[in-house]
């Protein structure tokens, strides 16, 4: 069964072309011009992954992307127009999982979105389904992490980063290859993506157990998941 892609995109024509790309990559795409709509069209139809456009009337696509992670740990790719770092910070602090700026690449959009989609979908059977480092559980069955005993509530990609860390607990992993391992290859220089990632994952933990700093930065080289104490 395909996968559905819901678009959210005001320009029609811009639309238009989305719909037409992802679509011929084997996707079921959805579109809905305005944040509101995107809204409705998520409840109606449970898309797999979400495009989101930033620039949109009435609620903009931080908006909808705040709304969305009241309740949904889809993957949700943000499209700026504007190549600024604040926007992009912007985005993945309120739980997007990528972003993408305009004018944009289709070929590019499609690969990453292959990417969130592997993130996303369950690990394969071979590897222990029960990573465990000190109080911390990753359950891969079910794709839930615990952490001294309380769910911490992780997008896909958050999950696969900590379940990763978790398997190379107590090792230095450098950001190239968390990159290439969580992200998927291309993705091998956006250590700005990771950071921001690292970031949201530190806040999600600390705010179960604070001060508990678990995932150290070894400056200029990766980072390191420790114990607390
Ligand atoms: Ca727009």
């Amino acid at each position: 069964m395909a996968e559905r892609i819901l678009i959210v995109e005001d320009e029609p024509e811009f639309a238009g072309l989305l719909e037409l790309w992802i679509g011929r990559a084997g996707y079921e795409p959805v579109v809905a011009p305005t944040g509101n709509d995107a809204l409705r069209r998520f409840y109606e139809t449970h898309p797999d992954l979400v495009i989101l456009d930033v620039a949109l009337p009435g609620l903009d696509g931080w908006q909808v992307t705040e709304r969305i992670r009241e309740f949904s740990r889809v993957p949700i790719i943000l499209v700026t127009a504007r190549s600024s770092e604040a926007d992009k910070i912007r985005g993945l602090k309120l739980g997007a999982d990528d972003y993408i700026t305009k004018p944009l690449s289709f070929p590019e959009l499609v690969a990453r979105v292959e990417a969130a989609l592997r993130r996303a979908s369950t690990p394969t059977p071979d590897r222990p389904r029960r990573l465990q480092h000190r109080d911390l559980v990753i359950d891969l069955d079910d794709h839930r992490a615990r952490l001294k005993g309380e769910d911490v509530r992780l997008t896909p990609t958050e999950f696969r980063l900590l379940a990763y860390l978790v398997e190379h607990a107590g090792q230095l992993v450098a950001h190239r290859q968390v990159l290439a391992a969580v992200w998927g290859s291309g993705y091998d220089a956006d250590v700005h993506l990771l950071r921001m990632t690292i970031r949201n994952l530190r806040l999600k933990l600390e705010a179960i157990a604070p001060g508990g700093s678990y995932i150290a930065t070894e400056y200029g080289l990766g980072y390191r998941l420790t114990g607390p104490g």
